[in-house]
């Protein structure tokens, strides 16, 4: 399992995505996956916040890889330099920040970002793949004629297929969607909110998506 560079892929470098092996996380940059104490993957966090979570003894467990080690004060007593060693996935106790995203029915806020890389950045009609610059949100149902601004009812698409769709249905323009358009769990829009996702968060964040989910396929195709 690889991990995967997503804001490379935003700047246009989608044929050129980066693998991210876990423990290559460079500087301090790189985000934590933090998760409930069930498992649940919650948000992504920076190491000050992950510094924070272990100092108020909310880090119930850690999964993935070792990430950074911060160095903290001397020990009076020992002498000796504390070092706190912040993992790649962190499990915590206490409130989640994030109401309802374990609720069935959640619907993560839709933008562009988010639903190209649901798509994987490839138009929902020639199939081709484009950076995120020439790519635009097509609404399969047009506002037009009473289509709504969701997840079902978006996908990706180049310009030259929005032109030439217009404000008609796909039938009514004779083309077709290579893939029905779907609303992301929240294990998923947080996979796609990602930045740089390490390879053991990626293994991580997979484990929970449906078994049906069809990013499972996207991913691979986009690694390999
Ligand atoms: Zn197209």
């Amino acid at each position: 399992m690889m991990g995967i560079d997503l804001e490379r892929a935003d700047r246009g470098l989608a044929d050129d995505l980066r693998i991210v092996p876990t423990g290559a996380a460079r500087g301090l940059s790189q985000l934590v996956l933090r998760t409930d104490i069930a498992g649940m993957p919650l948000e992504w966090i920076d190491y000050k916040e992950a510094a924070r979570l272990y100092h108020q003894e909310q880090v119930a467990y850690t999964c993935g890889s070792p990430l950074f080690e911060l160095y903290g004060g001397v020990n009076a007593l020992t002498g000796r330099r504390t070092v706190l060693e912040i993992n790649s996935i962190v499990a915590t106790v206490g409130h989640t920040g994030n109401p309802g995203n374990t609720r069935h029915d959640y619907v993560p806020p839709l933008n562009n970002q988010t639903l190209f890389r649901r798509d994987a950045y490839l138009c929902m009609y020639c199939s081709l793949r484009f950076p995120s610059r020439e790519l635009s949100r097509d609404h399969i149902r047009p506002f037009s004629q009473g289509g709504l601004d969701v997840w079902t009812n978006v996908v990706t698409a180049c310009r030259r297929c929005n032109n030439q769709k217009a404000s008609r249905t796909p039938e009514q323009a004779k083309m077709q969607l290579i893939a029905v358009p779907f609303t992301p769990t929240y294990a998923e829009y947080i996979f796609l909110k990602g930045r740089r996702v390490l390879a053991d968060q990626m293994q991580y964040l997979l484990a929970h998506f449906p078994r049906s989910s069809p990013l499972h396929d996207r991913i691979q195709r986009w690694l390999g």
